[in-house]
C-alpha cells in the first residue's frame, strides 16, 4: 500500500478522500470525459518507478479533449510534471496504475451539448498488479460490436464508450471466458474489451487498422516497434475475419492494463496448438524488460519517478 493516497483534484494535490464531485455532474450523467490509463512499473534495483510512454498517454487525452470540446489549462508538459509529483508524493514503491480523466464539470444537467460547459481535470493513482487473471487467455467473439468513427470515435478513451466494453466483458465472463473479442460493423476483428489483438500468421504479425474501430493503443504501438526491430518480424495491419483468428498460429492481446497476454483459445476452438506460442513468449519477454526499465535501447519510453524521502 502506498503510505498516503492523494489525488490531484481542481487544481491541488489532496488526500484521495477530499476529492469528491456533486451528483449532477454533467460527466457523471453523459459520459463526457477522456481518461487514460497508464503503468508505473517499480524497479527495486534502480530504486525508481518507471512510468511508460507517459507523453504519448497525454497527447492521446489531449486530442480527446478537443474532441469533446474540453479546454483544460494544462499542456501535456504540465500533465507530466503534475503526474511525476503525484507518485513522489505517494511514495510508492511498487507497481502502479494511474487515471487521468478530464471531463465536464458543468453542475447542471439536461443539458446534451459540449460547448460552453467548464471542463476540469484530475489524476488518481493505485497500487496495481495484473488486470487479467491468466497468461492464457480463454476468449469469446461478442454478440457486441465495436462501435465505429460513423457513430462515437473509438480513437481516444472516452468515458461513455466504455460501456460497449463493459457489455461485452460482462457477457463473456458470465459465460465463463476470460475476455471478449468484439467484430465491428464489417464483420471484421477490432479489439479486446480493454485490449488491442494481434495474430501471427505464417510468419507475419498482423493486427487489425486504426480503421477498423480499435483503440489506437500504446502498447500496440510498442509491440509493432519492438516486433520489427527486435525479431525482424514483418508486421502487417489489415482487416482479420473471425474465421482468420481460428486458424492462427498464435495470438495475443496488448493494453497497458493487459501487458501482452497470449490468448489460446477462442470459441471453444484451440489457437495454434492451444499453449503460448513462440513468438508470444519471446516478444512478452523482450516487453516486459523494457516496461521495468531494464532496456537501455528504450529508456525514452521510461520516465523516472523517484519517490519522495519521508520527512525526518
Ligand atoms: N482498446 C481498448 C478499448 C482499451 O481500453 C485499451 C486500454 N487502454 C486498449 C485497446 C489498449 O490501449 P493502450 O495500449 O494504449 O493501453
Amino acid at each position: 500500500m502506498s503510505p498516503t493516497s492523494y489525488a490531484f483534484f481542481e487544481g491541488d494535490f489532496v488526500p484521495m478522500e477530499e476529492a469528491k464531485v456533486g451528483i449532477d455532474t454533467h460527466a457523471l450523467h453523459y459520459g463526457t470525459g477522456v481518461f487514460e490509463g497508464i503503468r508505473g512499473n517499480w524497479n527495486a534495483e534502480k530504486e525508481a518507478l518507471y512510468v511508460f510512454r507517459l507523453r504519448e498517454h497525454y497527447e492521446r487525452l489531449t486530442q480527446g479533449c478537443r474532441l469533446l470540446m474540453m479546454d483544460i489549462p494544462y499542456s501535456v508538459d504540465d500533465l507530466c510534471d503534475i503526474t511525476i509529483e503525484l507518485i513522489r508524493r505517494c511514495g510508492y514503491k511498487q507497481d502502479i496504475y494511474i487515471r487521468p480523466l478530464a471531463y465536464k464539470s458543468a453542475r447542471l444537467i439536461a443539458n446534451l451539448k459540449l460547448h460552453e460547459l467548464e471542463s476540469d481535470f484530475c489524476l488518481m493513482t493505485i497500487p496495481f498488479g495484473d488486470y487479467l487473471e491468466t497468461d492464457a487467455l480463454r476468449c469469446c467473439t461478442s454478440t457486441w460490436r465495436r462501435p465505429d468513427d460513423r457513430s462515437i470515435p473509438p480513437h481516444f478513451k472516452m468515458t461513455g464508450v466504455y460501456i460497449n466494453s463493459i457489455l461485452a466483458k460482462t457477457e463473456a465472463v458470465l459465460a465463463g471466458f476470460d475476455e471478449a473479442i468484439l467484430l465491428n460493423s464489417d464483420d471484421h476483428v477490432s479489439e479486446g474489451a480493454g485490449e488491442n489483438l494481434f495474430m501471427v500468421l505464417d510468419g507475419k504479425l498482423i493486427t487489425p487498422p486504426l480503421g477498423d474501430g480499435i483503440l489506437p493503443g500504446i502498447t500496440r504501438s510498442t509491440i509493432m516497434e519492438v516486433a520489427r526491430e527486435e525479431l525482424r518480424l514483418e508486421v502487417v495491419e489489415s482487416h482479420i475475419s473471425r474465421t482468420e483468428l481460428y486458424i492462427a498460429d498464435e495470438c495475443f492481446l496488448t493494453g497497458t492494463a493487459a501487458h501482452l497476454t497470449p490468448m489460446v483459445e477462442l470459441d471453444n476452438r484451440k489457437i495454434g496448438d492451444g499453449s503460448v506460442g513462440p513468438i508470444s513468449k519471446a516478444l512478452r519477454e523482450i516487453y516486459f524488460e523494457i516496461v521495468g526499465g531494464n532496456n537501455p535501447k528504450y529508456m525514452h519510453w521510461c520516465t523516472p519517478a523517484v519517490p519522495k524521502a519521508p520527512a525526518s
